[in-house]
């Protein structure tokens, strides 16, 4: 089955969707991870994307729609995914859906106060993508990733000027997509504001109701 991350930044959708794509064994596919690593290894993407990601803007549609098209083509996803940050335009979720039928798509939701507490206490593992909180999801030992052991970072777009872009940008291009998947009936709106593992516990109940329902096999 596919599935589609969507919110704000800081909402969880990283927390979330590597969470499910671990109990429900289906590849992750992060943008942010993918564009994250290019950078971390001076590819020629992550050369063309450095600057655009750390002040917090949206990189272009074609080169991001094309990226994901390249991943959605590997052999790994035949029984599905979980996507992650994608799509976040309309043009972004046309393609998708050129090229995927039946996808759902969880929207999490959380209040702006505390989206951005949660962006400033937050400390990203940029080796396995894991994020954490300071104070509301600490790492068992301090500033050490626990999945990978590397040491966490900040993220450079989680500074107060990028974090301050980044809300915009959803806003004006994002949030649209909201009403453009409502209409079509297949999106699930979970709360996100509680803490990690009570919002977990929605979730997989969710996710294992779809994945339990002999309709929804695609
Ligand atoms: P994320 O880790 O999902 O918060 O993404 C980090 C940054 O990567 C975003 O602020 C954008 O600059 C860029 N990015 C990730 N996904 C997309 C996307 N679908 N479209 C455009 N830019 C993206």
């Amino acid at each position: 089955m596919k599935f589609v991350f969507f919110g704000a930044p800081g909402v969880g959708k990283g927390t979330m969707s590597i969470r499910a794509s671990q109990e429900f064994k289906l590849p992750h596919i992060s943008t942010g991870n993918i564009f994250r690593a290019a950078i971390r290894d001076g590819t020629p993407l992550g050369i063309a994307v450095k600057s655009i990601i750390e002040a917090g803007d949206l990189v272009p549609d074609d080169l991001t729609i094309k990226l994901v098209r390249e991943r959605l083509a590997l052999p790994d996803v035949a029984r599905g995914w979980m996507l992650d940050g994608y799509p976040r335009t309309i043009p972004q979720a046309q393609a998708l859906d050129a090229d995927a039928a039946g996808y759902h798509v969880i929207d999490l939701e959380v209040p702006d106060p505390v989206i951005i507490e949660r962006l400033s206490g937050r400390r990203m593992c940029l080796h396995c993508g894991r994020s954490y909180h300071m104070v509301h999801m600490p790492p068992a030992v301090p500033g050490i990733c626990d999945q990978c052991g590397t040491a966490l970072s900040v993220r450079d777009d989680d500074a107060e000027d990028a974090i301050r872009n980044r809300l915009s940008a959803y806003r004006m291009l994002t949030a649209p997509l909201v009403e453009f998947y409502r209409e079509r009936g297949t999106m699930i709106t979970i709360s996100a504001e509680n803490d990690a593992d009570t919002v977990w516990n929605e979730l997989r109940s969710v996710l294992a109701a779809l994945m339990e329902d002999p309709r929804q096999q695609k």
